[in-house]
């Protein structure tokens, strides 16, 4: 819980107001694409994009398909655009942004491509599973999905993020020595510690563990790195490094599995259901005129898990936490590191209980702050013993 007579614990109404905006913005931004999906199935606007589609494929399947996933996500990004836009004035507007908005442009055209990459190679896998085996498509492409899942979570790291981001090995050896103790404690190894240059967009400060298998490391931004006393960044590493001795991006994919395996069960079972009862002008399941249907479950699904998805992942972050505590020789610079974040960050320490619960994948700072001054007296009582 809170501690409320402590000044730091209580949020200013700045941090609150940009909260509070950003959660609406993500609310808008969903709402937009709902909208959008069933507006294009009622009003058959789906049928009339396909038929343009194959006009501009040449009657070819796999081009038209191509052409209307290129269709879609333009309209799409054209519908979204000014919300994007806005929260890029947000970021500048509470003085956390150092981008230019030149960069922020280049930034959304390479979106879009990844965007209209990875879109066109997950839908063509899917029709392509709906052709050749109409009765059992859902559980094929589901397989499919997962081993392209893998390989993204692989080639994240090295191919991905660097689009947007540079990256380079730390070469701080004072904080890579410290992560070498930190491993060998942990008797594991994490293959490298990465700098990552977000100051060039970004004032916030950050740390992830991101990769599979060779791929695997830890990437600092380097807005933590040049800020941040040496205990500090310890903390930090020592958090990171819990997600991997816990296997947490592992877990997640587990996770992930069973869920996809129930949204295209979902997906199959309600595509069936709309051309039996031709709720829509769908010619079969090999219309790609039903896609947006598909999109239309897969949003609702994830909308209806996210609690579920975030409490599961404020219950790693917890974990990490806690190897944290356990790993480093005092909880203090695990503390202020906390207190800089959130400063840093302009986060709600203190969210309400509602917002914590349905928005956020990391415990509140308050009650992490909470969990490690515990450890502490905890500790001290051990030492007096
Ligand atoms: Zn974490």
């Amino acid at each position: 819980m809170a501690d409320v007579s402590n000044p730091a614990q209580v949020d200013s109404p700045e941090a609150r107001r940009y909260n509070r905006i950003r959660r609406w913005l993500g609310i808008a931004d969903f709402a937009v694409g709902v909208v959008f999906l069933i507006v294009l199935l009622v009003s058959d606007w789906s049928g009339w994009l396909r038929d343009l589609a194959y006009r501009m494929g040449f009657q070819g399947y796999a081009l038209s398909l191509f052409m209307y996933v290129l269709l879609l996500l333009a309209i799409s990004k054209a519908l979204g655009i000014g919300l994007d836009y806005y929260g890029f004035r947000l970021e500048r507007g509470y003085d956390l942004s150092t981008q230019r908005f030149r960069s922020w442009i280049w930034d959304q055209v390479k979106g879009f491509l990844v965007g209209l990459i990875l879109g066109t190679v997950v839908v063509e896998l899917l029709y392509f599973t709906i052709r050749q085996w109409p009765q059992n498509w859902w559980v094929l492409a589901w397989a499919l999905f997962m081993v392209l899942f893998v390989v993204l979570a692989q080639l994240a790291p090295i191919v991905l993020f660097p689009i947007f981001y540079k990256f380079e090995p730390l070469e701080n050896e004072e904080l890579r020595r410290r992560l070498i103790v930190l491993s060998e404690h942990a008797g594991t190894r994490v293959r490298g510690v990465y700098r990552w240059r977000l100051s060039e967009k970004s004032k916030k400060a950050n740390a992830a563990l991101t990769g599979l298998g060779a791929t695997r490391r830890i990437i600092l931004a380097d807005t933590l790195l040049d800020n941040y006393t040496p205990d500090e960044i310890e903390a930090v590493l020592a958090h990171e490094l819990g997600h991997h001795v816990h296997r947490h991006i592992l877990k997640s994919i587990f996770v992930q599995a069973v869920i996809t395996l129930l949204g295209f069960w979902a997906s199959n079972w309600t595509l069936h259901y709309a051309i039996e009862r031709h709720l829509f002008d769908f010619d079969g399941l090999h219309d790609f005129a039903n896609l947006p249907l598909l999109a239309l479950v897969a949003t609702v699904l994830s909308l209806l898990l996210m609690p579920a998805l975030n409490a599961y992942s404020r219950f790693n972050e917890r974990q990490a936490d806690r190897y944290a505590f356990e790993s480093i020789a005092s909880v203090e610079p695990f503390i202020s590191a906390m207190n800089k974040l959130a400063l840093q960050n302009l986060a709600e320490r203190t969210p309400s209980k509602w917002v914590e619960w349905f928005f956020h994948s990391h415990p509140s700072i308050s009650r992490r702050l909470a969990a490690a001054e515990a450890w502490g007296r905890n500790q001290s009582v051990h030492m007096r013993i």
